[in-house]
């Protein structure tokens, strides 16, 4: 089988270059540059970097960027002022707080107190509740970013058995509620297991389109799918490689090597699903600034 690689780093460039070009003509029209602002609690470096590098996205698409970076010992009310700010700041379109939090901070109180229109993560439950209804909402950014790959392959979704692995509330149960809506990528029958699922190959043997977020490296084996599969593969695992130069690889939840024969689509990692999630984010803030999906 032909199978083909769906480029998500190739496909974000492609985004950030259209979000990009949309930006130069807002400037030169006189409107509204959109605005994102982060807030970076601690010193955690993978959220470091993952913050530096929706930072960097916003400066290559033209767009405004405010980062707030605090200590790890910051009180829960005081995060919670700098959210009231935000959400009252005119300029700023939209902002996300990076998580993980501290543990002396709950994080669903810190949720429930960003503005829904400017949640451009999607996380609020106002999102979530309008995402489910099929109503317009921020979609959570990497689900946001599967559909995009789906759309822009042109991959035939109706009436295919979708089985989603894996029920977080950011990827695994959005991705089961936008694969079986009323809209195109979607109105597929779905399927969404666990880790309490019985017999999880007798599932994703039947699977037309296989949606893996388990956090697993090689979790999903090439005896488990059948010919023809869509393989969208969210994992992103650390694994230990004396070879590589900062002794990790990035692998993903499913076995690539021998999966990919018998996938007629799958994503890569990294390089796959990845890249999507900061090109959603922005796509999300560029809404944020012309008020389309709450008026
Ligand atoms: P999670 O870590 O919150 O939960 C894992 C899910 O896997 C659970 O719902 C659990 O029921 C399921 N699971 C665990 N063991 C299982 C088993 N044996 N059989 C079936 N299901 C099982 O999930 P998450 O936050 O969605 O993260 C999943 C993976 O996706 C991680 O590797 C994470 O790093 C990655 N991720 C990537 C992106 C991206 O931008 N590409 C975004 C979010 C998460």
């Amino acid at each position: 089988m032909d199978t083909i690689i769906i480029d998500g780093k190739a496909l974000s460039k492609t985004i950030k270059e259209e979000l990009r070009g949309e930006v130069e003509r807002i400037k030169e029209n006189g409107g509204k540059i959109p605005h994102l602002g982060a807030v970076l609690v601690g010193d955690n470096p993978a959220s470091e970097s993952y913050v530096r590098s929706k930072v960097r996205s916003c400066e290559q698409c033209g767009f405004k960027s405010t980062l707030i970076r605090k200590p790890a010992n910051i009180t829960q009310p005081q995060l919670l002022s700098i959210i009231d700010d935000l959400n009252k700041d005119e300029d700023l379109d939209g902002f996300i707080v990076q998580l993980p939090l501290p543990e002396h901070i709950d994080e669903e109180t810190i949720t429930l107190a960003i503005n829904p229109k400017k949640d451009v993560d999607g996380f609020h439950p106002v999102n979530f509740g309008r995402m489910a209804l099929g109503l317009p909402s921020y979609l959570p950014a990497t689900p946001n970013g599967i559909m995009e790959m789906l759309k822009r392959y042109n991959i035939e979704t109706s009436g295919k058995h979708c089985v989603v692995v894996g029920r977080s509330n950011i990827v695994g149960k959005p991705m089961s509620i936008l694969m079986s809506g009323k809209s195109y990528p979607g109105n597929c029958t779905v399927t969404l297991t666990h880790s309490r699922t019985k017999d999880l190959k007798e599932e994703t043997l039947r699977a037309d389109i296989i949606i893996a977020a388990i956090g697993i490296p090689d979790f999903i084996t090439a005896d488990m799918v059948k010919d023809g599969v869509v393989i969208i593969d969210v994992g992103i695992n650390r694994v230990e490689d004396e070879t590589a130069k900062r002794g990790y690889r990035l692998k993903g939840d499913v076995d690539y090597k021998n999966v990919f024969p018998k996938a007629s689509h799958i994503t890569p990692v990294p390089g796959g699903v990845g890249p999507m999630t900061v090109a959603s984010l922005l796509t999300n803030t560029f809404l944020a600034s012309k008020n389309e999906i709450f008026d």
